[in-house]
């Protein structure tokens, strides 16, 4: 399939002028800043932040290149991935015509922003085990089709996509194709990144909220073309990210060990509470989980989440949720969380 930038970017956004400051021109670290209207005594609390952060994040961006093996140019950070999925919608498609196709059940912020930019959602369902069902998913796609967004391992299911089927809706789509990976530190998978040579179709998002464990911090990665990184760099707000998330980042991705040792203590805690679980009377079936969360079917789901919420342990309520009939969403704690659950549930259950 030929792949058009030019063609899917919305027209308005190709003549748009960025908002640029003087420091665009100005990069040196050393002169008499008069340029942004900041307070030269300093700031008001300790740590120094009374200067504007750097709007295009190089060094962290430089760190992230060497961890994750992608050129600089080729990473947008957000705040958040959720960041990143608005920003893709408004570059992208054009509100009350174009449409994205998102495959529930998924992760719900794709539905959330097509929603607030009047953009149409076209639903193609997972299979009854929550695989792609990638000729359908084709079969779907009309003119104004831009986006189609997968995620693996998929929120709420746990599970991965197969990767055969994420080519063949890549390689059979000539809009944008984003592959969600907020969850693939947990799983054995390697990531789509290492494809982002052979499809300028394609986006790889990940986040440091899940096995970085810096979910308040508020950072998510787009991974793509450069051409799809200018465009994000070009409408994002001019300082998304703060100096101060900035520089904790930096700090933290100097021990990426850690980051794997508590991916290993998630893994051995999931363990522990799938074994627990398995043996629950009144637990259905627990789906297979490549994440930190297991998507868990009960005799009763509103009435275990009712009776948890009520012995303050609280889980994520997805019996409404097409194909997770009875299922809660329960997110892998420590061990004492762990075994407050699993008390609370086999109380209940
Ligand atoms: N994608 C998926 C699949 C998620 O589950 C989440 C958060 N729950 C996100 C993206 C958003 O992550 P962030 O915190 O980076 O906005």
């Amino acid at each position: 399939m030929a792949f058009d930038l030019n063609k899917l970017l919305r027209p308005h956004i190709a003549q748009l002028k960025p908002y640029s400051s003087a420091r665009d021109e100005y990069t040196g670290k050393e002169g008499v800043f008069l340029d942004a209207n900041e307070n030269p005594f300093g700031s008001i609390t300790s740590g120094s932040y009374n200067r504007y952060p750097d709007p295009y994040q190089h060094a962290l961006k430089e760190k992230i290149s060497t961890i994750k093996q992608v050129p600089a140019e080729q990473i947008f950070i957000g705040n958040g991935s959720d960041e990143a999925i608005d920003l893709l919608m408004r570059a992208f498609c054009r509100p009350g015509k174009d449409n994205i196709i998102i495959l529930p059940p998924t992760y719900g912020m794709y539905e959330v922003s097509a929603d607030i930019n009047d953009i149409t959602i076209n639903r193609v369902n997972l299979s009854e085990d929550f695989q792609l069902r990638p000729n359908a998913i084709l079969e779907a796609v009309n003119e104004n089709t831009k986006i189609i967004f997968i995620c693996s391992p998929n929120n709420p299911s746990g599970n991965k996509a197969k990767r055969q089927d994420i080519f063949k809706i890549i390689e059979g789509f000539d809009g944008l194709v984003v592959v969600d990976e907020a969850y693939i530190d947990f799983s054995d998978e390697p990531s789509f990144t290492n494809e982002l040579s052979n499809y300028p179709n394609l986006l790889v998002m990940q986040t440091f909220s899940k096995a970085w464990g810096l979910a308040a911090l508020r950072l998510g990665m787009a991974f793509a073309s450069v051409e799809i990184i200018k465009i994000l760099n070009k409408i994002k707000p001019p300082y998304n990210i703060s100096g101060l998330t900035q520089e904790t980042v930096l700090e933290a991705l100097d021990d990426t060990s850690k980051m794997q040792r508590m991916v290993n203590d998630i893994l051995e805690e999931r363990d522990y509470l799938l074994g627990a679980l398995t043996k629950m009377e009144g637990v259905q079936r627990i789906h297979p989980t490549h994440a930190n969360f297991l998507l868990v079917e009960v005799s009763a789901a509103k009435e275990a989440y009712d009776y948890l919420i009520g012995n303050r342990v609280i889980v994520r309520d997805r019996s409404k949720v097409i194909l997770c009939d009875q299922c809660l969403r329960i997110s892998v704690g420590t061990r004492e969380e762990n075994d407050r659950l699993i008390q609370a549930l086999s109380h209940f259950l």
